[in-house]
């Protein structure tokens, strides 16, 4: 049956009609040298101070849902941070305040409902608690299963607490897992690589996201990089390593379905899935981000960042949750360029008739030059049709082929 919510509203063909929510969880047992996310360092997570941080969600919430206002729910995201430092009850709360305020989608598949979880025991202990609370997708942030590899990092856990996580999670009920792994380390070979890459598919899990390590001015691993106290991992290194991890978990039945993201068959990541097609997602908590949908007002959509430092965002909340964002409404060249961008993140890539339904003319009607620049460099393939995918050679250059088309947007 198709959604009754959808077709009522008055809202352009590329539009689902749905909202998925996104609430971030900011705390973290302690923060990872390279870390660049909107975080906040607590040890020990104090009930105080997790029960304000859920009210406020709670209050922004129903400050906002108006913006998505007659939108059905299509998934629920909580990440972080290390939002498993949360009480079951805690999300057992935030899941029953988000699905009061939008309906659920008619269709046959139930909301995608992820939480992020770090390997330590204490989250493990509460397993059973998050499935009871609906949890139904666990993202977990394994990134290796190499102590020494895991020091290097600077993470918190280490490789033993990372298998039982696994197996807790597997006799908690959980049945769609999706694992980090990272990859181009300091001294990182193809054989360490491998060794994480065996155990990982060992585990079978039904989705994995690949991350290359960067170095983010600003953070420690920045630092100590622009300072020659770390050297990066060979570019040719990296690149090989991302052909490695692509062939690797393809032979064992996993698409890359997007640049870091394997899956497989009917396990793509739903929620993360609205980012890349650039539908409504509503975001929560300190340093969320929200994109809002298109109106007659606003036809390409408005974004909205909330304040990154907890102070602020708690601040803002409590003055007015509906100004506790900076909005940016996207002009069009904006719109142009990131619609590129991110449906070439995808398998499928850039539909034209789709681009030209949105803006009026096909991408090669905007981009004509950025087109003809990748192609002839071969690392975009067109069909006859206009639609443009990335080529092998264009996946491992994927940040360069963005930046032809963001910021370029035609007129
Ligand atoms: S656990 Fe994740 S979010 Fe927390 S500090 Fe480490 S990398 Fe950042």
């Amino acid at each position: 049956m198709s959604d009754p919510v959808a077709q009522s509203a008055d809202r352009p063909a590329f539009d689902d009609g749905q909202v998925g929510v996104y609430l971030h969880l900011p705390f973290c047992e302690r923060i990872c040298p390279y870390c660049d996310f909107a975080v906040v360092a607590a040890r020990t997570l104090q009930p105080a101070d997790e029960d304000r941080y859920v009210l406020a969600l709670e209050r922004e919430l129903a400050a906002r849902r108006k913006d998505f206002v007659s939108r059905s729910l299509s998934s629920i995201y909580f990440g972080g941070g290390t939002p498993s430092l949360f009480r079951p009850e805690s999300l057992v709360r935030l899941v029953g305040a988000v699905a009061a305020a939008f309906p659920a989608a008619s269709s046959p598949e139930p909301i995608e409902i992820t939480l992020e979880l770090n390997p330590s025991t204490v989250e493990l202990a509460r397993l059973p608690g998050f499935r009871a609370a609906g949890i139904d997708r666990l993202s977990i942030g394994i990134q290796s299963f190499q102590d020494a590899l895991l020091k290097r990092l600077g993470r918190a856990h280490r490789a033993a607490v990372a298998r039982e996580a696994l197996l807790a999670a597997r006799a908690a009920g959980f049945e769609n897992l999706s694992l980090d792994l990272i990859f181009a380390l300091p001294e990182q070979t193809l054989d360490l690589l491998d060794r994480d890459l065996d155990e990982l598919i060992g585990h079978r899990p039904e989705h994995v996201s690949t991350y290359e390590l960067t170095f983010e001015p600003g953070t420690p691993f920045g630092r100590a990089v622009a300072a020659g106290r770390l050297a990066r991992c060979d570019e040719d290194l990296a690149a090989r390593m991302i052909e490695h991890v692509e062939a690797r978990l393809g032979a064992e039945g996993y698409a890359r379905y997007e640049i870091s993201s394997y899956a497989q068959p009917g396990r793509r990541s739903r929620h993360n899935a609205r980012y890349w097609q650039r539908q409504s997602v509503l975001g929560l908590g300190m340093g969320a981000h929200s994109f809002e949908p298109r109106t007659a007002e606003h036809p390409h959509g408005r974004r909205r960042a909330n304040p990154r430092s907890l102070d602020a965002w708690l601040r803002a909340v409590a003055a007015d949750p509906d100004r506790a964002g900076e909005v940016e409404e996207l002009a069009p060249e904006t719109a142009r360029g990131e619609a590129v961008f991110l449906a070439l993140r995808q398998r499928e890539g850039l539909c034209a008739a789709g681009f030209e339904a949105e803006f009026g003319r096909t991408p090669r009607g905007f981009f004509e030059a950025e087109v003809a620049t990748a192609v002839d460099r071969g690392w975009l393939e067109e069909a006859s049709s206009g639609d443009l995918r990335l080529t092998p050679a264009g996946r491992l250059l994927a940040d360069s082929v963005a930046a032809l088309f963001v910021g370029a947007g035609g007129d």
